[in-house]
């Protein structure tokens, strides 16, 4: 009997883990779970996320999320895992927020409408959410806290004939929900998010106009989404050194869309 059938299975996916490189932004990391994984615990995470939060599910603030999220996720191309990116909008007009699962799962406040003023504010937004998702943010940070060993016992929990559902959704939005993400992260989801954005045909320069609008907001009414750090200034001096990158990428597919007006974008 060869010796690697002994092996639990968090071993061979330990085993199996290798470099892996980010889309867009290029960074290199070391995920010891398989991509589908991200997919398993972000949908557990939402149901328990959205519970009986009201939903809206028709009318313009919706059709113009959709688009959105339609239109940034046409724009992953072949840098798209093969997420089941979905996008939901809470009636919430209190709650200035939105946050991606892994695994694509988003959910949108209406609170953060009247800041995004526009669809390509809402793009900002979105684009920098999904981001998080397309990065695996929340599952890197899931492995560098619990180890990856622990990591790994979480997902396989997720199995049928595990019963603490709760408790895993739990983790889950712990570490990709309700915790402020560090300064690396969000400049990295600022990045991708800005050139996602360009890509989708969404002017690039409305990111750094909708981080204002977010700074003049004040710090007490700030989400936690949106950490202190970094700050409101230096993620604006980053979006504007990437702003020629992303403008190359928005004016060159306009002209192909002007070439060809039938292609998707505008
Ligand atoms: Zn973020």
């Amino acid at each position: 009997m060869p010796r690697t059938s002994l092996r639990p299975a968090w071993v061979t996916a330990l085993l199996l883990a290798a470099c892996a490189t980010t889309p867009i932004s290029g960074r290199q990391t070391l995920i010891v779970l398989p991509a589908t994984e991200d997919v398993n615990l972000g949908a557990q995470a939402y149901d328990q996320a959205l519970g009986d939060a009201p939903r809206i599910t028709s009318g313009a603030q919706f059709e113009q999320v959709k688009r959105a999220m339609d239109r940034l996720v046409a724009a992953l191309g072949s840098d798209d895992p093969g997420f089941p990116w979905e996008v939901t909008l809470i009636d919430d007009p209190a709650t200035v927020n939105a946050f991606c699962l892994p695994g694509g799962k988003m959910a949108v406040y209406t609170g953060i409408l009247p800041v995004a003023a526009s669809e390509a504010g809402l793009a900002v937004v979105m684009g920098h959410e999904i981001a998080h998702a397309l990065a695996r943010h929340g599952v890197q940070r899931m492995q560098l806290e619990m180890g990856k060993q622990g990591l790994l016992e979480l997902a396989a929990s997720f199995y049928p004939e595990y019963a603490g559902y709760s408790e895993l959704a739990d983790t889950v939005m712990t570490y990709t929900v309700s915790l402020p993400w560090g300064r690396g992260d969000e400049l990295e989801a600022d990045e991708i998010g800005l050139i996602l954005m360009a890509r989708a045909g969404y002017d690039p320069r409305e990111a750094a106009k909708f981080w204002e609008r977010m700074s003049a907001l004040g710090e007490s009414s700030t989400p936690s989404f949106l950490s202190t750090h970094p700050s409101h200034g230096q993620r604006i001096d980053q979006l504007n050194a990437l702003l020629p990158k992303a403008l190359e990428i928005y004016n060159g597919d306009r002209q192909q869309r002007s070439v060809n007006p039938g292609a998707v974008g505008g």
